[in-house]
C-alpha cells in the first residue's frame, strides 16, 4: 500500500510515499520512546532554543515548502507562503512564552511549601488534516514540545511530503532524533499506535467519524484526548452593520483556502432589513473570483483539495437546491482538468435542507434569512457545531453582548475567525473538545501535579 498525492489543479501525480511495515513503525516508535524522558528533562531554555531553530528553518526554506502545500493539496501559494510563516511565528511564540505557562504555580495551604508543577505527559499522537497541512500540525507541535512532550504524526493520506518535510523540519533544526517523527501509516493503523504504551495523549484534527472513532479507543484506554472537528460558523449580520467591510470579510472568511476551512464563515444570517442588500453585494463581490493555477499570483480561486470532496459538495449543493435553496451563483463544479468548483452562493436556506445543518467544506456560502436579532441568534445556535462565529455591527456592546450568548468556541465582533497563538481555539458540541493555542493548548497534554510539603 502507498500514499499517492495528486495535485488538484492538474490531476497529476506528485508523489508516491510506500506505507510502513509493522516494523518501520515498531522503531520508530522505540526511538521516540527512547527520546523521551531526555527531552522531557532538558531545560526549558533549551528547547525555546530549538524552536526558535525550527522558525528559523521554516522561514528559509518557505517559498519551497509553499510550493509543496500547493501542489499536494492546491492552495494557493500567495496563502501557502503565510502558512509557512503562521508555524515560524507559533514556534516563536511557544519559545517566548512557553516557560511561563509551565512555571510552578505557589498556592497557599496547609502545608509548609505546597506547589503545582506542570510536567510533560510522555509521547502525544498527533492525527492530522491536509487542510492546513503544516499549521494544523505545528499548531499541536509547539505547545507540546515546549511543555517537554515528544510527538508522532499520522498525517492525511493526501499529504504525505508534506508529512515527511515537517519531519526534515525539526530534524534540520537540530531537535534530538526521536522528539518528532511522522508515521507513515493509513487510518486503519491509528487505533493499534493509540493502543501502544508509548503513547499517552492524542489530539485530532479532522471529521465527526474520525474523532468518534480515536476517542473511543483512547477512552477504551484511559488516555486524554483533544478533538477539534467541523464546523459550521454563523456569520450575523444586523442592521447596523458596516456593509462594505461585512462583505468584504465574507468573501475573505467563506474563500480563504476554496473554503476547506474549520472556522470559516459557513452559515450567513443576515437580518430581513439588510438581507437583499447584503445578498446582493456579497454576490458581485463573489463574481469578483477566478479560478486557475494555484500557483499563479493572480488567481484567487484554488481548486478543492480532491476531485471526490469536489463531488460530495456538488451533491450536498444539488440536494439542497432540490429542497428549495436558491442558487445565487455558482453552485457546479467547473469543467476540465482539477477539483474546481464555482464560488457559489445558496440563499433561502431552511430547516430540513442539507445546508441548514450540515457542513459545507468549500466554496460554497449558505444564507439563512432572519427577522431580527432575537431570530438572528437562534439559528445561530440551531447547529450541531459550536466551533466560531462572528458578529457584524457598528455597536460593539451590542455585538459583546450577542457574542457571550453563541454557543460556540470564539466569537469575532467585526472581525473574521482566526486562529492566533495567545487566544485559545477550539469547539464545544460536535466541534469537538479541549483547546489549542495559548496557555490552554499547552496545559491540555501536561500532568498538573500537586506537591505538598510539611
Ligand atoms: P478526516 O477524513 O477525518 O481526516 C483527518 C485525519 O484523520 C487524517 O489524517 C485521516 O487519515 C485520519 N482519519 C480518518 N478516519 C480515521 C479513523 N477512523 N481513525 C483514525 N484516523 C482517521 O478529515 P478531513 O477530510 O481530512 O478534514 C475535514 C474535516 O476536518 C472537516 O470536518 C473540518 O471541519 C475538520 N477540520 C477541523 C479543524 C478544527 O480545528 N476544528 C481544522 C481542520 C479541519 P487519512 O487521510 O489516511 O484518512
Amino acid at each position: 500500500m502507498a500514499f499517492k498525492s495528486i495535485n488538484p489543479a492538474t490531476g497529476q501525480t506528485v508523489r508516491i510515499v510506500e506505507t510502513w511495515n509493522e516494523t518501520q513503525l515498531e522503531q520508530a516508535l522505540a526511538e521516540v520512546a527512547a527520546a523521551t524522558p531526555a527531552w522531557a528533562a532538558s531545560r526549558l531554555e533549551t528547547r525555546a532554543d530549538a524552536l526558535r531553530r525550527v522558525a528559523a528553518v521554516l522561514r528559509s526554506r518557505r517559498d519551497e515548502l509553499a510550493r509543496l502545500i500547493s501542489l499536494e493539496m492546491g492552495k494557493l501559494i500567495g496563502e501557502a507562503r503565510g502558512e509557512i510563516d503562521k508555524c515560524a511565528n507559533g514556534c516563536e511564540y511557544y519559545a517566548a512564552h512557553g516557560a511561563e505557562f509551565v512555571a510552578d504555580e505557589i498556592i497557599a495551604s496547609d502545608a509548609g511549601r505546597s506547589l503545582v508543577a506542570y510536567q510533560p505527559l510522555g509521547t502525544v499522537l498527533a492525527v492530522m488534516p491536509w487542510n492546513f497541512p503544516f499549521w494544523q500540525v505545528f499548531r499541536f507541535a509547539a505547545p507540546a514540545l515546549m511543555a517537554g512532550n515528544t510527538g508522532v504524526l499520522k498525517h492525511a493520506s493526501n499529504v504525505p511530503g508534506c508529512a515527511l518535510a515537517i519531519e526534515e523540519v525539526f530534524l534540520e533544526a537540530g531537535l534530538p532524533a526521536g522528539v518528532f517523527r511522522s508515521l507513515m501509516i493509513p487510518a486503519g493503523r491509528v487505533n493499534r499506535v493509540i493502543e501502544d504504551k508509548r503513547i499517552h495523549a492524542v489530539t485530532l484534527t479532522g471529521s465527526e467519524p474520525a474523532g468518534r472513532s480515536v476517542a473511543a479507543t483512547a477512552g477504551a484506554q484511559i488516555k486524554k484526548t483533544v478533538l477539534e472537528l467541523g464546523g459550521s460558523d454563523p456569520f450575523v449580520v444586523l442592521e447596523d452593520a458596516d456593509l462594505d467591510l461585512a462583505v468584504h470579510a465574507a468573501v475573505a472568511s467563506r474563500f480563504l483556502n476554496t473554503g476547506q476551512s474549520c472556522i470559516a464563515a459557513k452559515r450567513f444570517i443576515p437580518v430581513a432589513s439588510i438581507a437583499d442588500e447584503f445578498v446582493a453585494r456579497f454576490k458581485t463581490a463573489v463574481e469578483t473570483l477566478r479560478h486557475g493555477d494555484p500557483l499563479l499570483e493572480s488567481t484567487t480561486l484554488a481548486p478543492m483539495a480532491r476531485v471526490d470532496l469536489r463531488d460530495e459538495l456538488h451533491q450536498q449543493v444539488i440536494d439542497s437546491i432540490l429542497k428549495g435553496a436558491v442558487a445565487v451563483t455558482g453552485c457546479r463544479p467547473i469543467p476540465g482538468e482539477g477539483a474546481y468548483y464555482e464560488a457559489s452562493i445558496l440563499d433561502h436556506v431552511v430547516p430540513g435542507i442539507r445546508a441548514y445543518a450540515e457542513e459545507f467544506f468549500g466554496p460554497v456560502a449558505i444564507v439563512i434569512r432572519a427577522q431580527d436579532e432575537a431570530d438572528a441568534l437562534r439559528i445561530a445556535n440551531d447547529s450541531p457545531f459550536g466551533l466560531g462565529g462572528s458578529v457584524w455591527t457598528r455597536d460593539s456592546a451590542r455585538g459583546e453582548r450577542i457574542a457571550r450568548q453563541i454557543q460556540s468556541g470564539a466569537v469575532f465582533v467585526n472581525g473574521m475567525v482566526k486562529s492566533d497563538p495567545r487566544l485559545p481555539f477550539g469547539g464545544i458540541k460536535r466541534s469537538g473538545y479541549g483547546r489549542e493555542l495559548s496557555r490552554h493548548g499547552l496545559r491540555e497534554f501536561v500532568n498538573t501535579k500537586t506537591i505538598w510539603i510539611r
